[in-house]
C-alpha cells in the first residue's frame, strides 16, 4: 500500500528523455549507412567533400524504413552525400530564398503579413541534402539564444504579428521545458493568436512525441498547427502513424510539407500515395514545394514543366484535399506563390486539351 513516507527523500536526478539518446545515436558515418543497408560497394558515388559541408545525420529508425539492397532507395537519396552535390550549376545560390535579406539578430523572420517564423536553432535529427538552410549561419541568429529575451522582445514590438511559427533547424530539437519557456512568456502577448510548429521530427524520430511533449501541447493557450515534412509515403511507419494519433489527441491540427525532389517523389504514384498515407494518419497535405535553388541540390530539381504537370496529373486523380499546394518561395514575395502562377511559359504544349 502507499504511504508518504516511502517516497525517497534524495529521488534520483530525471533520466534525460528516450528520444535525446536515439538521436545521439544517429548514424553519421557515410560508410556506416552503406554497410548496414548492403550497399558498401557504393562508397565511390559518396562525396567527402559534400559531408565535410553539411554531415550526414540520419537515425537509426529512419534508416530501418529503407529498402536493403536498393541504391535507388527515396530515403537514402534523401539523407546520402553523393558526388553530384559537388557540381556547381548555373542559378543554384547559397542564399535561395533571401533569407539572410530579411534576418534579423534575434532569429525572427517577418516576411508574409501577420506571421512570423522563428529561426528556433540550427539543429535537426537529420540532414536532408536539399535543405535550403545547408548554408544559414545559424550560430548568429537563434531565436532560442538568451532565453528567448530578443525575440519576445521584436514580438512584443509589433502587434501585427498574430501567428508565431516555430521553425529551424527544427524546434523540435529543443528540449520540452526550453519550449515551454517561450510559450510562457509568449501568453503575456495578446496579439498572439495561433502558434505553428514545422518540424520533421514525428517523421523522422517520432520517439520525440512523448508524453512530456504532448503534456506541453495540450497546455497550450492557443491553437496549434503542426505542419511536419514527409515526402515519401515510405517514411510513414507505424511508429510515426502512432506518433500523429498522439498528437491528435493532444488537440494538434496536423498538416505535411513535402519537397518535389527528382528520384524520390517525382512520380504520380509516389504523390498520390504519400497523400493517401497522410490522410490515413490524420494529416492534410498542405505545401508540395518547388525545390528551393541552393548550391549542391541542383540533382534534385525537377523543372518546373514536369512539375506542374505532375500536380495536374494529381489533381486529375485525388479529391482536391488531398492535393498540395504547389508553391515556389520567392524572394521578396509577400507569400508563398502557386507555381501555376509564375512558371515561365512553355512552348512544348502538344497535349490537345490545350489547343483550341
Ligand atoms: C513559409 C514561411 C511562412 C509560412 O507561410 P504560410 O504560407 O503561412 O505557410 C512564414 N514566414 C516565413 C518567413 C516563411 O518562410
Ligand atoms: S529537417 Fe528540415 S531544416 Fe532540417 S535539414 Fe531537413 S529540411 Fe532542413
Amino acid at each position: 500500500m502507499y504511504k508518504p513516507d516511502m517516497i525517497p527523500v534524495n529521488p534520483l536526478p530525471k533520466q534525460p528523455p528516450r528520444w535525446q539518446a536515439l538521436w545521439r545515436d544517429a548514424i553519421r558515418e557515410p560508410q556506416a549507412l552503406l554497410d548496414l543497408l548492403g550497399l558498401s560497394h557504393l562508397s565511390h558515388r559518396v562525396s567527402a567533400e559534400a559531408a565535410a559541408q553539411f554531415a550526414l545525420r540520419v537515425p537509426r529508425g529512419f534508416v530501418a524504413r529503407m529498402k536493403h539492397g536498393d541504391p535507388d532507395d527515396p530515403l537514402l537519396r534523401q539523407v546520402l552525400p553523393l558526388i553530384d552535390e559537388t557540381y556547381s550549376a548555373p542559378g543554384f545560390t547559397l542564399d535561395a530564398v533571401g533569407d539572410l535579406q530579411s534576418s534579423a539578430a534575434n532569429g525572427v523572420l517577418h516576411k508574409y503579413q501577420g506571421r512570423a517564423l522563428l529561426v528556433t536553432t540550427g539543429s535537426c535529427a537529420v540532414h536532408c541534402r536539399y535543405c535550403f538552410r545547408r548554408h544559414f549561419p545559424y550560430a548568429e541568429q537563434t531565436a532560442a539564444a538568451n532565453d528567448w529575451e530578443p525575440a519576445l522582445a521584436a514580438l512584443a514590438a509589433d502587434t501585427s504579428i498574430h501567428e508565431v511559427l516555430l521553425s529551424g533547424g527544427d524546434p523540435l530539437s529543443l528540449s520540452t521545458g526550453k519550449l515551454a519557456q517561450l510559450s510562457e512568456q509568449l501568453r503575456d502577448l495578446a496579439h498572439i493568436r495561433r502558434l505553428r510548429i514545422h518540424t520533421r521530427l514525428p517523421i523522422v524520430l517520432p520517439e520525440r512525441v512523448d508524453d512530456e511533449l504532448l503534456a506541453w501541447l495540450s497546455g497550450l493557450p492557443w491553437p496549434c498547427a503542426m505542419v511536419v515534412h514527409a515526402n515519401h509515403g515510405n517514411e510513414l511507419d507505424e511508429n510515426v502513424l502512432a506518433a500523429f494519433a498522439r498528437l491528435r489527441r493532444s488537440g494538434v491540427n496536423l498538416l505535411n510539407q513535402s519537397v518535389l525532389l527528382k528520384g524520390v517523389n517525382d512520380s504520380v504514384t509516389a504523390l498520390a500515395e504519400l497523400s493517401e498515407r497522410l490522410f490515413a494518419g490524420g494529416v492534410l497535405p498542405y505545401y508540395l514545394h518547388q525545390l528551393d535553388r541552393v548550391n549542391g541540390a541542383a540533382h534534385f530539381e525537377v523543372d518546373d514543366t514536369r512539375a506542374l504537370a505532375l500536380h495536374a496529373q494529381l489533381g486529375a486523380k485525388l479529391p482536391g484535399y488531398l492535393v498540395p499546394r504547389l508553391v515556389r518561395e520567392v524572394a521578396g514575395a509577400p507569400a508563398k506563390l502557386p507555381l501555376a502562377s509564375i512558371a515561365a511559359p512553355t512552348h512544348h504544349v502538344t497535349d490537345s486539351r490545350y489547343s483550341v
